[in-house]
Order: structure tokens, then C-alpha cells, then sequence
């Protein structure tokens, strides 16, 4: 692809520019120096201090996975002005462990969390929505080197989700199938797979919005982790490594969230990965339409070991 194109999504209404020429401007790598397993300031290695919500104990009288409170919330349930709760889920207690570092049981086991976790909060009274996600790195908004997810419950239903939520619906009105079904089976032999089993099918969306972004679509019509057996988290876990281990290689800061079906109207569940090489400036901010500078296509030969990877330009 030289040409610059404008693409639209799948069955919402927006766009994104794919102009693969902005990517031959430099990209910044992460450095890592941190190669102790245990950090004595910090307070997810073991021994720091935390408010305790549950942990998942190893077999040496440890733990493998921790829920804790968010220190510093911005909601809360005693507030009626900013009502809501936050947690934090640390990984692992290995200080310099990512999550594509870990073995493939221990991502499901965290998946297992993040299930239970979903399931426990979306019941709390008066909450409308629950988003569990991942920043990795500081473009991607992370404050703590420790690998950690997050998870938000919230009063209201999200604009972008309602939005999401309504093409949905118009969209199974209009065909009679759900829009994700029909993503799998349209894209099946296209250029953007980025991995696949026969449970999970890993694309790089065509109006990708991110360069190297990723949907992990379940191919059986699926509504929350809650709803995948242990294969299909197994699938789930392996694709998660495989992926996020291609763009922690190229130094990328990334975030990951999960798209549940809310209030039980039964949307398929899709894990969204999106790398941040870019600071978003006037056209996007202005506009909403997005200048993505890696062809989707490109992308996934990158994932599937086809291609180095290019550069990704920075801001505008
Ligand atoms: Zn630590
Ligand atoms: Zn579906």
C-alpha cells in the first residue's frame, strides 16, 4: 500500500486515515533497567503494603495474582458526587515480569480474575458498567512499572460503549446477525488475520484506528469471559502472548480492554488491543477521524513473523 486511503469501520460511523507514508518518522523504544524480580519501594512486590480485596496463593505460600484497592480512586462508593469503585489487579509478584513473559496458565489464571472480578462488581448496586483494562507503558498511561491491570465500575453507561452498543443493535436489525459473527467470517481469508486457532480469531481491524491494533474476537458467540470454557481462555491466553510479546519486541506502549456484553443484552465479547506510538493532535481532536501510519495489513504479516516491523511516526 503507497497510496494514502480513507477506510471506514466495520458498522460504525467512523473513519481513519491509513497513510503509510507518516511512518518513516523515528519511533521511540522503551528501556528497560529494571532487572531485580523484587523492588523494595514498590508496593505490588511482595511484602508491599495494600488493601487486600483477595489473592490467588501459589504453591509455596505466596501468591500469584493479587486484587487490591486503588490507592488513589476517583470513584468511590461512599461518594455520591463521583459514585463508583476501582481496583487494581497486579499480575504477578515478579517486580520485572510482563504479562506476555508469564507462562500461558498463569494469563489464563489472571483472565480467571478478570471474569470474577467483572462478574463481582457489574452486581454492586447502581453501577452501569464495568471496563477492565490495561495500560502498559507511559504512553499508554501507566504510572506503575509493576505489571498490572485495572478495573473501573461505573454509574453510567459510557458514551463510546452506548454508542457501540446502538450500531449493534442497528446493524442485527438490519442483517439479522451479529456484526462480530460476520467480521470473522468476511475477514477468514483476507490479509489482516493476525493469529488463529480454532477458538480465537485475532485481526487487525480494516479502519484500524492505532498502528499493529488487534481485536481478539472468540469465534463462538461468546458475551463475557464468564462464558469461555478453559479452552477457549487457553486459546484466549495464548493469543494474548504471542501478540503482546510482537509489540513489547518493538519497544510499543500499549492498552488492552474487554468489551462484555452489559445488561445481559447478549453482544459478542471482544478484547481490544491498541499500541500508542502516537499522541493524537489537531485532526484527531478536532475531527475524531484518526491518521493511522501502519496498514492493518501490514500489521498482521508483522504479527505472523512476515515482516519487520516500520517505523510508526510520532504526533503531527
Ligand atoms: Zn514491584
Ligand atoms: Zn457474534
Amino acid at each position: 500500500m503507497k497510496k494514502s486511503e480513507i477506510r471506514k469501520h466495520y458498522f460504525q460511523d467512523k473513519y481513519v486515515i491509513i497513510s503509510p507514508k507518516r511512518g518513516q518518522r523515528p519511533h521511540i523504544t522503551k528501556v528497560c533497567t529494571e532487572d531485580d524480580s523484587t523492588k523494595k519501594d514498590c508496593f505490588m512486590c511482595p511484602g508491599g503494603k495494600v488493601k487486600l480485596i483477595y489473592e490467588l496463593p501459589d504453591l509455596k505460600g505466596g501468591w500469584l495474582i493479587r486484587v487490591i484497592k486503588n490507592i488513589y480512586p476517583a470513584l468511590t462508593l461512599d461518594n455520591k458526587y463521583a459514585y463508583g469503585k476501582q481496583e487494581i489487579i497486579i499480575e504477578s509478584p515478579y517486580h520485572n515480569k510482563e504479562i506476555h513473559e508469564l507462562p500461558i496458565e498463569h494469563i489464563k489464571k489472571i483472565l480467571d480474575v478478570y471474569s470474577e472480578r467483572y462478574e463481582s462488581l457489574k452486581k454492586v448496586d447502581k453501577i452501569r458498567y464495568v471496563l477492565v483494562f490495561k495500560n502498559e507503558g507511559g504512553k499508554a498511561g501507566e504510572s506503575i512499572d509493576h505489571a498490572h491491570s485495572q478495573v473501573i465500575a461505573l454509574p453510567m453507561l459510557p458514551p463510546l460503549i452506548r454508542e457501540e452498543i446502538l450500531a449493534i443493535d442497528d446493524y442485527t436489525l438490519k442483517n439479522k446477525t451479529c456484526p462480530y459473527c460476520d467480521i470473522i467470517k468476511d475477514e477468514k481469508k483476507s490479509p489482516r488475520v493476525a493469529w488463529e486457532d480454532k477458538n480465537i480469531f485475532a485481526l487487525c481491524p480494516f479502519a484500524s484506528e492505532y498502528p499493529y491494533s488487534v481485536w481478539f474476537i472468540p469465534k463462538r458467540h461468546v458475551s463475557s469471559l464468564f462464558d469461555m470454557n478453559q479452552d477457549e481462555k487457553h486459546s484466549l491466553a495464548e493469543a494474548m502472548k504471542h501478540i503482546i510479546g510482537k509489540v513489547e519486541s518493538i519497544g510499543l506502549s500499549y492498552n488492552y480492554f474487554f468489551h462484555n456484553s452489559f445488561d445481559d443484552c447478549g453482544h459478542h465479547m471482544v478484547l481490544k488491543l491498541d499500541p500508542r506510538p502516537n499522541v493524537w493532535a489537531g485532526v484527531e481532536l478536532g475531527t475524531g477521524i484518526i491518521i493511522n501510519s501502519i496498514p492493518p495489513e501490514d500489521a498482521a504479516k508483522f504479527y505472523k513473523g512476515k515482516s519487520k516491523s516500520k517505523k510508526v511516526a510520532i504526533g503531527r
